[in-house]
């Protein structure tokens, strides 16, 4: 198979300086990295997947929290690209020796790096970066903030399955509150024009989410059993207990019992819906959020969303660096 010419070319500038959030996007923008993303796709599936897109451009994936699929996705990208990739882990860096996350990332940036894809615990922490280097920088998640590409990378995968995700209804269920993933996600999906609804306990529904579902026209529901047969889509998020600090369920029993994909409520779903598709950003709380059933199921996409994740990085990286910065929309 021959590569699209237009991989090896820079792309129209449509994408921004950065990608910070999700709302940084409209829907040509989402459009045009979630199209280039399915050229890249084809790029995976290849025996060599090398392409000289970004050759000589240096990317450094700084990551202060843990991560499995998000770094080394971005990693896999970049060096498919032909990026140099550096990775930087705050565990293994002068930060653990109290180093500030300026002068970390004024470090990094002296020595002259492209772009910076930046994991923090602290939501804002990329936007903040992104005022102090001139390289490019991407939001690979800011504490219980935003997680853009993750949002991209769950449309497109949807949409693989769906088509067009237009009137299309998406119900995210889970830890609301201390997912990032939720309002990248919400914004991504709304930009899409899909029909969303959010399910959480009470105690996991963030304040202030009533005003916002109202002006931004999705959902709420404290009952998944009442919104899943209408589902084409079910995203089911993890219970972030690392960012609890006190009892939000009485028990993961309970809260399994209420909002757990469990298989009773698999079987609902493929009963009301044989097209559904179960989605989950992953690690996944087998058992907790998500049933082995669930997770492992013919509907499942957890697996395709981790191999949608390196095509749409590579495409992300390849809107935000390819090329000369003129003629950039900003
Ligand atoms: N991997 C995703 C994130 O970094 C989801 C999660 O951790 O629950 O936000």
């Amino acid at each position: 198979m021959s590569t699209s010419p237009h991989l090896l070319a820079p792309p129209h500038r449509r994408v921004r300086r950065h990608l910070l959030s999700s709302a940084d996007l409209d829907r040509t923008q989402v459009r045009a990295i979630l199209d280039t993303a399915a050229e890249m796709h084809g790029v995976q599936q290849r025996e060599v997947k090398k392409l000289p897109t970004l050759r000589g451009r240096t990317v450094v994936n700084l990551f202060f929290e843990d991560s499995t699929r998000t770094r080394s996705s971005f990693e896999i990208a970049g060096k498919w690209l032909s990026a140099d990739v550096i990775n930087i882990s705050g565990k293994g860096s002068s930060t653990s020796k109290g180093e500030s996350l300026r002068d970390t990332v004024l470090t990094v940036a002296a020595m002259g790096v492209d772009a910076l894809v930046i994991r923090h615990h602290a939501s804002g922490a990329a936007h903040q970066v992104s005022q102090w280097v001139d390289a490019h920088v991407v939001n690979a998640g800011d504490g219980t903030h935003e997680h853009p590409t993750q949002a991209l990378l769950d449309a497109y995968t949807m949409e693989r399955r769906l088509g067009d995700l237009e009137g299309r209804h998406v119900v995210i269920v889970g830890d609301l509150t201390h997912s990032r993933v939720v309002r990248s996600n919400l914004i991504t999906l709304r930009t899409l024009g899909a029909r969303v609804t959010l399910v959480a306990p009470p105690t996991l529904m963030p304040s202030g989410i009533g005003a916002w579902a109202k002006a931004d026209g999705f959902e709420l529901s404290h009952d998944f059993d009442a919104v899943l047969p209408t589902a084409d889509a079910v995203m089911m998020l993890r219970v972030q207990r690392e960012r609890m600090s006190g009892g939000f369920f009485p028990t993961p029993r309970e809260y399994t019992v209420g909002y757990g994909l469990t298989r009773p409520r698999l079987d609902a779903l493929m009963t009301a819906n044989a097209d559904a598709v179960i989605c989950h950003p992953g690690p996944m709380n087998r058992g907790l959020e998500i049933s082995p059933d669930a997770a492992d199921a013919a509907s499942s996409l957890v697996l395709d969303q981790v191999s949608a994740g390196v095509a749409v990085r590579m495409s992300v990286l390849y809107h935000l660096l390819a090329g000369n910065d003129e003629g950039e929309v900003s």
